[in-house]
């Protein structure tokens, strides 16, 4: 990101405690858990709440990464595993706080997951996943057989899951942290001098004390030190008319994650996925546009899969994800700038990891604690 000396020359300067770049899960989150710190907090955004990956996503809530438990295990290590499965499990813990402090301006609900296999080698996985489960003391259920009879192997069932109104849920967190947003105000460039730190954006200049950008997937046109950390990568949805009954209780979550649907809280058949057909389409891009494609994909599961679902479908639509060079979401300070703090890359899983991540991100750039299997760190040992 570069800026002209026209585009932002503002004569005066604008004081804030704390000042949060992104106004998706990420930002709001984090300003709530602020809130506690008593600081000043403004949020900046380009656009506005919740216009990026946060008001695309699908709206579950699965406590878990994109690979399954015991696969982490191999990657991470078993303690670094038992840390981010829990860190996600408090997150769902800490978005059904902010949805029960909405009173009722937040459609959720606590429908459970199923993790099915679209294979008996996926089944095999998916219980070896139930017993790493079982091992860190998170509930999930085996199932030895289809549990919706549609011709899937087997399924792990993880009931304290759930699905959200993703755009609703930003916008609750957002009244609930009393933090000022300015939307249509992108930030150029950010620059720390001493214990200052001036953020060149649209409309002001600002000089924060301390800055947190929660700008994911855009993370590396902002600073060059995202550029081989982070890499935007698009995914698309489809969403039906409504249908005359439910096809779905829980949010299905298959082919290692890689297709994901459930019913939306108006009763219509939301699908989304099948990126892994046309990788190389879909990575490294802030493009959002529908891939013909990976929606003509959609289409063939929703006919295979689901073949009574037969309402027309109302909307396709894109969204850019932030994934992480290690798949794991980044908690960390820039370069030479440790009052400059960041929480992105997660990787798809932003309402999995968000909330726990951002206040783990609050905590190092504040306090300078560790951040745990999220610490940005790792990428320095
Ligand atoms: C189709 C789709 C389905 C998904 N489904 C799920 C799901 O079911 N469950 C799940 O856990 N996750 C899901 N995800 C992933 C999830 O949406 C993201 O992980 C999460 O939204 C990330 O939140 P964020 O706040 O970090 O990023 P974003 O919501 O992308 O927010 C970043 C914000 O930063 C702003 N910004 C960026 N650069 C600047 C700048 N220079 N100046 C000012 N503002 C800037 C942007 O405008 C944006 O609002 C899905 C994603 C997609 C696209």
């Amino acid at each position: 990101m570069t800026v002209s000396i026209w585009q932002s020359n503002h004569p005066s300067s604008r004081d804030v405690d704390l000042l949060i770049v992104g106004a998706g899960l990420a930002g709001t989150s984090a300003a709530l858990h602020a809130r506690a710190e008593g600081l000043t907090v403004v949020i900046t955004d380009q656009a506005d709440v919740a216009q990026g990956a946060s008001g695309r996503n699908a709206g579950f809530m699965i406590t878990g990464l994109d690979t399954f438990a015991h696969r982490a295990v191999e990657k991470y290590g078993e303690e670094q595993t038992r840390d981010l499965w829990h860190l996600s499990a408090d997150t769902i813990a800490f978005w059904w706080q902010v949805v029960d402090a909405a009173g009722g301006s937040v459609q959720a609900d606590r429908r459970g997951s199923l993790l099915l296999a679209e294979s008996e080698a996926e089944a095999e996985e998916l219980y070896r996943a139930a017993q790493q489960l079982h091992k860190m003391g998170l509930p999930a259920i085996w199932h030895e057989r289809d549990p919706l009879g549609r011709g899937y192997c087997a399924a792990v069932e993880q009931p304290n899951d759930g699905a959200v109104n993703p755009v609703q849920l930003c916008e609750a967190m957002l009244a609930q942290s009393g933090a000022e947003l300015i939307g249509g105000n992108e930030v150029y460039s950010v620059q720390q001098d001493g214990d200052r730190v001036t953020v060149l954006t649209r409309k002001h200049t600002f000089k924060a004390r301390y800055v947190l950008l929660c700008t994911n997937a855009y993370s590396p046109l902002l600073h060059p030190y995202f550029g081989d950390k982070v890499t935007p990568t698009r995914a698309q949805v489809l969403v039906t008319e409504p249908l005359p009954a439910s096809v779905i209780e829980a949010c299905g979550y298959s082919d290692y994650g890689y297709m994901y649907y459930r019913m939306t809280f108006d009763g219509r058949f939301l699908l989304g996925g099948a990126r892994h057909h046309y990788r190389e389409q879909e990575h490294d891009t802030t493009e959002d546009r529908l891939n013909p494609r990976v929606q003509a994909k959609l289409d063939e599961y929703l006919a295979r899969r689901f073949p009574d679902v037969t309402a027309p479908v109302a909307r396709r639509w894109a969204g850019i994800m932030g994934f992480s060079v290690d798949g794991l979401p980044m908690v960390g300070t820039l370069p030479a700038m440790d009052r400059v703090g960041f929480a992105v890359g997660f990787t798809g899983h932003g309402l999995s990891m968000g909330a726990m991540t951002t206040k783990r991100a609050l905590a190092k750039l504040l306090h300078g604690a560790h951040a745990g299997a999220v610490d940005a760190g790792r990428f320095y040992k």
